[in-house]
């Protein structure tokens, strides 16, 4: 991970001056790069479950997220290591923090990894019923697991998937091939600036066109529009579809970001975020199941 090439790519981005300073928004950067700090002095150690080649492949042609598809037993510890780490970060509230604070002096390791298990399988009932339990915002809760599990996702999706962006002719659905999680994020990238979209679940990336909505599938050029943020349309932008009200926000990049620089450039870019729901478009969820 790469925090300072992420900071000198949103140094040329247009957002206007009262932007770039607003003071809340520096606090949101800031946030984020401790959090990669955290990440990167404590870089992923926990075994990976391995899945033959021929059965992801086979998963990905029948159009079926690897995750839903494939039963493996996965090895938390590391996630749950990071938990007091998420839980003294900055990008929460002081009130927040306390508050997951309580909930690891009242918790025993078993219990924290069932929590992570279940915020891993989607079963967003369970996490609520728990924070319900041990007194947490149930947001605050979700957020706290899946910061926590993020560099899990990142490795077992690197294994099974690998580590290089998905070919459109290998996957070509809008959701992410690992995780089912829609995108909120595309990289363009290469000489004709091809789309390819970024899971803010597992940070996979997969190969997508340019003029179709990744969650209705909606190709029709009188349904989809571009915000640009600015007059200077080679930079940063908003696709957004008016059939369903996704967007995607876009960015040129040179190359890729890797999983941890993708939160970091996320992050950076949040007044693409207002824009779009200013305009009255939704931050898209993840589908059913298989939320964060
Ligand atoms: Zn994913
Ligand atoms: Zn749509």
């Amino acid at each position: 991970m790469d925090v300072q090439r992420i900071v000198q790519m949103w140094e040329t981005m247009p957002f206007p001056e009262e932007i770039k300073e607003d003071e809340g928004f520096a606090k949101l950067r800031e946030a984020y790069v401790d959090l990669l700090g955290v990440y990167a002095a404590h870089p992923f150690a926990a075994s990976v479950p391995r899945v033959p080649e021929e059965e992801v492949q086979a998963h990905l042609r029948a159009g079926t997220p690897l995750l839903r598809a494939i039963e493996a037993s996965v090895d938390f510890s590391h996630a749950e290591s990071l938990l007091p780490l998420v839980a003294a970060w900055e990008g929460f509230s002081e009130e927040v923090r306390a508050s997951l604070w309580e909930v690891l002096e009242k918790t025993l390791p078993a219990e924290r990894l069932a929590l992570l298990a279940a915020a891993w399988a989607g079963e967003g009932a369970a996490v609520h019923e728990a924070a319900e339990r041990l007194e947490v915002q149930p947001k605050a809760l979700e957020a706290w697991l899946f910061f926590a599990l993020y560099p899990t996702r990142v490795a077992v999706r690197e294994a099974w998937l690998g580590k290089d962006r998905v070919p459109l002719e290998v996957w070509g659905h809008g959701s992410c091939p690992f995780c089912g999680a829609l995108p909120h994020l595309g990289e363009f990238v290469g000489d004709r600036g091809e789309r390819v979209l970024r899971c803010p679940s597992c940070g996979a990336a997969w190969e997508f066109p340019r003029l179709r909505c990744p969650a209705c599938g909606e190709d029709d050029p009188n349904h989809l529009e571009v915000l640009f943020f600015d007059v200077d349309r080679d930079r940063v932008r908003v696709d957004v579809c008016d059939r369903c009200g996704h967007y995607v926000k876009g960015i040129p990049a040179l190359e890729l970001s890797d999983p941890f620089e993708l939160l970091l450039l996320d992050a950076f870019t949040y007044p693409l975020d207002v824009a779009a729901e200013e305009e009255g478009y939704g931050r898209p969820q993840a589908e059913e199941g298989r939320d964060r």
